[in-house]
């Protein structure tokens, strides 16, 4: 395989930008970063570091990449402050502090960061800050939406964010208030991974059979992680009621990321849902040919979520061409364009409404696919974000 470079994108969207990246990334050489999250694989978060540390590297800045280790106990109770992060309630015991602050101090013995910038990704991590000898910029960088929190987590959490330098956040309306800098980065996608890139339609094909999704009735799909947040169960819902108008079938497909505990049982209760469904195909096996595959054969994607930092699967599919029905939320209001490239839906109804039009309409889905495309090479792709990250860091670490 070849190696990831800058030079590849070139081709995509053109020198200007590319030169302007590695311009931008000059006064930050010899500098050295690393960014913490806890999980290499499955969900958002995995899936921008997988290419931004790999193209901030060639770009000249020497970026590492360290998961924080934690015991199924630690990562229980993270995603209960992931959720109260986003709203829900929480009994936020003394037993829930020690373990989570305890995961936090054991990994900073043996982190040893010796770095000239740290930036920590989302709630797993964000505590670490207390037990390091702080001695160089740290940066919060948070994916979800928190701008409705449980009054308690925040007033809890928001004690080790205010001991950050600065906070990230996808979406100007997730700022809070607080004292510390606080800056809008929206996360991209990489056009030249395996999940993004071109793929042939007979390789399509092959990964579809390969699952035992049979292409003689129109596709629509969600790919998402076994999330209540996500609405997996709204989607089905929304397509049975579609199903009455319109013969379809469902997929859908997501992995359980080893920093969420709640996955395996939203998949069970799923898998149960749907037992006797021939049309709803559920799929739970980690593969990025096979989502690009999905996204390209379906006539629309879904991302019906209730809350969402971002939705990277939103540009995912509009990359590919492909129309999107998105919740009316979060990050997917600023990738899907209501009415030009997808629709954004408040309910079950509505989505199964919009589902019904694309499919009836397959001229007006394909252009919307094609406007869909140019909004996410404009917005959405890896190298505005690597920009976006140079110039950032630029103001705490240019020479
Ligand atoms: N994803 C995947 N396989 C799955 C489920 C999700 O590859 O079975 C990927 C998906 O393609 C996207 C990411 O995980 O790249 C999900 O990111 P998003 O921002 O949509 O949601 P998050 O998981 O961060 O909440």
């Amino acid at each position: 395989m070849t190696k990831k470079t800058l030079d590849r994108y070139r081709d995509v969207v053109g020198d200007k930008i590319v030169d302007e990246i590695y311009n931008s990334a000059s006064s930050l050489s010899e500098k050295h970063i690393v960014h913490i999250n806890s999980t290499y694989q499955g969900g958002g978060v995995a899936e921008i570091l997988e290419t931004l540390v790999l193209l901030m590297n060639d770009a000249g800045v020497n970026t590492g990449w360290r998961l924080l280790h934690g015991s199924p106990d630690f990562f229980r109770v993270t995603k209960k402050f992931h959720n109260a992060l986003q709203g829900d309630d929480i009994r936020l015991s003394r037993m829930k502090k020690r373990v989570y602050e305890m995961g936090n101090e054991n990994n900073s013995v043996f982190l040893h960061l010796d770095h000239d910038a740290v930036i920590v990704h989302d709630t797993q991590p964000l505590s670490l800050i207390k037990f390091e000898r702080k001695a160089q910029p740290w940066i919060w960088r948070c994916h979800i939406d928190i701008s409705t929190p449980n009054k308690e987590i925040w007033a809890y959490l928001k004690e080790f964010i205010l001991k950050y330098d600065a906070m990230v956040v996808s979406m100007e309306e997730y700022k809070r208030d607080l004292p510390i800098k606080q800056e809008v980065i929206m996360p991209a996608i990489d056009p030249l991974s395996p999940k993004n890139q071109e793929i042939s339609t007979s390789k399509i094909s092959k990964y579809l059979s390969k699952f035992g999704i049979e292409q003689d009735k129109p596709i629509i799909s969600q790919v998402s992680r076994f999330d209540k947040w996500k609405d997996p169960e709204g989607v089905i819902r929304a397509y049975e009621l579609a199903r009455k108008d319109v013969d379809c079938r469902l997929v859908l497909i997501g992995s359980i990321a080893s920093d969420d505990p709640e996955g395996q049982s939203m998949y069970d209760r799923l898998s149960k849902r749907i037992e006797k469904k021939r049309d709803i195909i559920l799929i739970s096996h980690e593969s990025d040919i096979l989502v690009n595959a999905i996204q390209r054969a379906s006539s629309l994607v879904l991302q019906k979520s209730i809350k969402e930092g971002f939705g990277l699967t939103m540009s995912e599919a509009l990359w590919k061409g492909t129309p999107v029905i998105g919740g009316n939320v979060g990050g997917i209001r600023t990738q899907v364009i209501e009415g030009i490239n997808g629709y954004l839906v408040n309910n079950v109804e509505e989505c199964a409404d919009r589902i019904v039009k694309l499919l009836k309409d397959p001229k007006l889905a394909n252009e919307m696919g094609k406007k869909g495309k140019e909004h996410v090479r404009e917005n959405f792709l890896v190298t505005r974000h690597l920009l976006d990250w140079f110039e950032f860091l630029k103001q705490y670490l240019a020479k």
